[in-house]
């Protein structure tokens, strides 16, 4: 299971900072050349493998997989599963569209190894087959990431004709891009279009959150948090006559404590939400908040946004989700305890709000299996994920509701064996599946259902309370 708040603090002291190699510590990260994979992985290897091998080293993306041919000497994650669970459902509800590599960031945890650097984009062909795959073929939900997956130069194109189609969205963002010149327009337009947001935010400080992300990059993410708030994201259906809808994740905030504008704010009550949560420390909302007479007299104020809206007009249901993975080599501790910290300290420090915080672990591929093999640490890591190995999450796996699609088209079981350069076994595109949809339409069910390809990544999904890209499973 995952640990406690208080095990990942001391897991965080202990591992991956002060023992972590240079890279984690700030220093430039250098490629790994084969022989030198070859070397620091070869204590996995089991007897018979060649990990000189061209044809394994070589499959696919070789730049993403220097840990990929070390996870195979551990159990195989593929006899863990039965018959069922190693199959799609009947229906699948996410189809996930990986727009490309390229990032403004370079994190030291990413699974995809995306950065500036990176050339692999999504182009508008593949982007509209997306759409008619997904109008054909019945999924729910669009889930864009990339990267940043607004660096890519068709993005608004594709959010745009999705909307106009009616396709629920979900864009994953680190954030750091929307104060990038020629992205700030696009938080107004995410409100506009109703997108939901999932934001990448590792840890609730700057330290902690720059060790992966690097410098500066948290103020931005505040900044743009707040403006985020201010256009109506994080604060669920909060109506804006009657005040906090019960259950809403602003209502958990502010609790019974909050009270329309006006009306003299009392400190919380002993029981209420805010009180259990921020204790004796809470001093109070803000003093605007309890001077503001009418919404108009302070527009920026929480209370004000609360009640009018982004536009003046209404309340808005603009999902924003917060996502934190751990800084080193151990699982997240439970994801409803870190909600509650994170959901405190924001709002303590910064008075920020959101909905949902998903608690990820991190995925033994690409940076962070790099990591992994350099420090020594692959074993250890795995030996965690193994001995906490879930049963009970197996039904849940992402894999088994979603189809991924990546940057040129071909089609994964999820995110992560598009990093690990493994595609659908059934080898199809999103062009193939789109007219397969098109052409019989009344076989989509069939279509859609496929065998899933696992590997021993596949552990980190499976481990504790679970990890998906909407955070615990079980
Ligand atoms: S983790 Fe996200 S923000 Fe960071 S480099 Fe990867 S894609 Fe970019
Ligand atoms: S890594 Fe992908 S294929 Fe493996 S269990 Fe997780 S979602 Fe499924």
């Amino acid at each position: 299971m995952a640990g406690s708040t208080e095990d990942y603090r001391q897991d965080q002291g202990r591992i991956g900072h002060d023992d972590a190699p240079g890279w984690m510590k700030g220093q430039r990260e250098e490629d790994v050349s084969r022989e030198t994979f070859v070397r620091e992985t070869s204590s996995y290897m089991q007897k018979g493998d060649d990990p000189q091998s061209a044809s394994r080293f070589e499959a696919d993306d070789p730049a993403c997989n220097p840990a990929r041919l070390a996870l195979d000497a551990f159990p195989a994650f593929e006899e863990r599963l039965d018959q069922e669970n190693s199959h799609t459902r009947d229906a699948l509800g996410i189809m996930q569209v990986n727009v490309g590599r390229r990032c403004n960031l370079s994190c030291k945890h990413c699974h995809v190894q995306a950065g500036p650097d990176r050339i692999e984009l999504m182009d508008r062909p593949t982007m509209a087959d997306c759409l008619d795959a997904f109008c054909a073929g019945g999924f729910t939900c669009m889930d864009i990431t990339g990267g940043a997956p607004e660096m890519n130069p068709d993005f608004e194109w594709l959010i745009r004709t999705a909307a106009s189609r009616g396709i629920p969205l979900m864009v994953r963002s680190n954030l750091v891009i929307l104060e990038e010149e020629g992205f700030t327009h696009l938080p107004k337009l995410y409100a506009d279009l109703g997108v939901t947001l999932v934001a990448s935010l590792p840890h609730y400080t700057q330290k902690a959150m720059e060790k992966q992300r690097g410098e500066a990059s948290f103020e931005a993410v505040i900044r743009v948090l707040r403006k985020l708030n201010a256009l109506g994201y994080g604060r669920a259906e909060g109506n804006p006559q009657s005040g906090l809808r019960q259950g809403s994740a602003i209502h958990d905030q502010v609790g019974d404590s909050f009270v329309p504008l006006g009306v003299p704010v009392p400190t919380p009550r002993p029981g209420s939400a805010i009180q259990d949560q921020v204790g004796d420390r809470f001093d109070g909302f803000p003093a605007e908040a309890q001077q503001v007479q009418s919404p108009d007299d302070h527009p920026g104020s929480l209370q004000a946004v609360v009640q009018k809206g982004p536009d003046g007009d209404g309340c808005p249901n603009l999902e924003l989700d917060l996502v934190f993975n751990p800084g080193g080599a151990f699982l997240p501790p439970d994801q409803a305890a870190l909600e509650r910290e994170y959901r405190q300290k924001l709002w303590e420090s910064y008075r920020i709000v959101f909905d949902h915080l998903f608690a990820i672990t991190n995925n033994p591929l690409g940076r962070f299996g790099d990591f992994l093999c350099r420090s020594g640490n692959l074993e250890a890591y795995m030996g965690r994920l193994i001995a906490a190995f879930n049963p009970s999450t197996l039904p849940s796996m992402m894999c088994r509701n979603q189809v991924s699609v990546g940057w040129d088209g071909r089609l994964y079981d999820c995110d992560f064996n598009q990093a690990a350069g493994l595609p659908c076994k059934n080898g199809m595109t999103i062009a193939g599946l789109a007219k397969a949809l098109r052409d019989r339409p009344e076989a989509a069910e069939t279509t859609l259902k496929r065998e899933i390809r696992f590997g021993n990544h596949c552990y980190a999904c499976c481990a504790g309370s679970g990890s998906s890209c909407g955070g615990a499973t079980a």
